[in-house]
């Protein structure tokens, strides 16, 4: 089963990127950095 996330990034809120999961991996909130187009920096991106 796939769990499909969206990640925003914490500074802008702009919904960056697209991923899949396993909630039996990973039960909690995902928080990752990743390169933000409209920041044009590395960022917090949590989970929507
Ligand atoms: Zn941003």
């Amino acid at each position: 089963m796939r769990d499909i996330i969206i990640l925003a990034c914490e500074e802008c809120k702009n919904r960056n990127y697209t991923t899949t999961r396993n909630k039996r991996k990973h039960p909690n909130r995902m928080e990752l950095k990743k390169f933000c187009p409209n920041c044009r920096k590395h960022t917090n991106h949590k989970q929507r």
